[in-house]
């Protein structure tokens, strides 16, 4: 059995098969650096994290290509707003939104792609649209017709926007379809511009994409990636514009989208007040917690996000990160072999195949933890009687989980080895001067070891020693 995608065009499992045997290439829709990044974008960009570094532990080599929309209407509001350049509006929250994923241990990504980088293939792109009657101009804008694209609609099943009731609909004369979209836009007065032939503009948002996936890609690729709110009219517009303009179907294999990230049942966004910036998310929480917190939902499920279930969740969290410290304190003590060896050994094989089952399913990470947990309470059962060798076993399963959901990376950091090994050092000592009867010198070493929270522990197989 191998892996599976839901994938949003077809709204089902697939068997994953790329394009070009085992190379992946794939895009996730990046941020727009105006305001603060939020936990539900941490929510996306862990989920897309997961799904990179699962097709790279089966072997796939994944070229991941995100983009950042560093032009659009939200910046240019800013800038006029605050009196500020494009680059100054943009730089902190582009600073911040890196040192968050760092802290989230976002680390897939291989390419950022900045829009005004690619003004060239935009410009291009709109020109062949223009061409071939998929898009017109109208003074200094052009716009896509989305009635010569036969495939309008088929991503999100949506063929216009949807209206809350009452709201009143703005009527753009220049345009032929009310939803017609800008792929250039002319520039007004303190707005920043590039050259084209349609004179000085901007790029329309969706263009950008499609422009910097051909340019990188070529006309098909596998995997986009985005928040399912990105997916009308934003990923319904990148197919229109792709597929008219290469002639080539289907742009995408598969898509894949996030669920929403709610609070209290609504939809986090900064009009109903209810937005938690991720750097104050972090400054409580450790960034660990945050990932774990979110990969414990499967990736298309929203979240319904509380102070209790982060909580809750830092709790399990540390559960299990106590579990994988004592593996480690235990392996440096361990005998060559103990007793329950097979009953860990038979764990650690049921919980690969496990946790590989659960991510061959549309990387369910919730029942991939579920394996997890379940393997570490064989663990805490029957540690103290096992042997070094199948304790081995047991941490080259957690290092192999932990690479996947990108958790507990601090496992095995030098830090924690050189702690470790002082503390085992110190406990050899205690034994040594026990053998040898300086009851002085190893109650001292005991309670020096006891000040710094180092329980030791006396055994059938010798001393073992704890964190508190
Ligand atoms: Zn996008």
């Amino acid at each position: 059995m191998g892996l599976r995608v839901y994938n949003t065009l077809t709204r089902a499992k697939e068997e994953f098969v790329p394009l070009r045997g085992r190379r992946v290439h794939m895009f996730v829709c990046g941020l727009t650096p105006y305001d603060h990044t939020h936990l539900g974008h941490a929510k996306t960009y862990v989920a897309f994290d997961v799904v990179a570094r699962y097709l790279r532990h089966k072997g796939y080599s994944v070229f991941y290509l995100e983009n950042v929309t560093d032009v659009d209407d939200h910046i240019v509001d800013a800038m006029k707003a605050r009196n500020l350049s494009r680059e100054d509006v943009i730089r902190p929250f582009w600073e911040e939104y890196l040192e968050t994923m760092d802290a989230l241990n976002v680390t897939s990504v291989n390419l950022f792609a900045n829009a005004t980088d690619y003004i060239h293939e935009i410009v291009e792109q709109i020109q062949g649209l223009i061409a071939t009657n998929h898009a017109y101009a109208v003074g200094g804008d052009v716009y896509f017709a989305v009635d010569t694209f036969d495939g309008w609609g088929k991503l999100s099943g949506q063929k216009t926007e949807e209206l809350l009731p009452g709201a009143r609909v703005e009527v753009d004369a220049k345009k032929r379809n009310p939803a017609d979209f800008a792929l250039w836009k002319s520039q007004k007065p303190g707005e920043p511009a590039w050259d084209s032939p349609w004179g000085k503009g901007r790029p329309g948002w969706h263009i950008e994409d499609t422009a910097i996936t051909i340019a990188r890609f070529g006309p098909q690729y596998d995997i986009h990636g985005g928040a399912t709110e990105l997916m009308f009219p934003h990923h319904e517009a990148e197919i229109a514009q792709a597929e008219s303009f290469t002639g080539k179907r289907p742009f995408v294999k598969y898509w894949l989208h996030t669920g929403l990230l709610n609070i209290k049942g609504e939809k986090m966004s900064k009009s109903l007040g209810n937005f938690w910036a991720l750097r104050d998310a972090l400054a409580q929480y450790d960034g660990e917690v945050l990932r774990f917190f979110l990969v414990y939902a499967h990736y298309r499920s929203p979240i319904d996000f509380s102070q209790e279930s982060l909580d809750e969740a830092k709790a399990s969290y540390a559960r299990l990160a106590e579990t994988i410290a004592n593996v480690a304190a235990e392996r440096r003590l361990a005998p060559p072999s103990g007793p329950d060896d097979p009953t860990l050994r038979a764990a650690a094989k049921n919980a690969r195949v496990r946790f590989e089952v659960a991510m061959d399913d549309d990387f369910n990470t919730r029942e991939a933890l579920a394996a997890v947990f379940d393997f570490a309470n064989t663990v805490n059962k029957t540690l103290g009687r096992v042997g070094k060798e199948a304790l081995e076993d047991v941490d080259a399963a957690f290092e192999r989980f932990g690479g996947v959901l990108g958790l507990w990376r601090r496992r095995g950091s030098s830090r924690d080895d050189l702690a470790e090994g002082l503390v085992s050092a110190l406990v050899q000592l205690r034994e040594d001067a026990r053998a040898r009867k300086d009851f002085a010198v190893s109650d001292r070493i005991r309670d020096v070891l006891a000040a710094h929270g180092i329980a030791l522990q006396d055994t059938k197989t010798g001393v073992r020693w704890k964190r508190r």
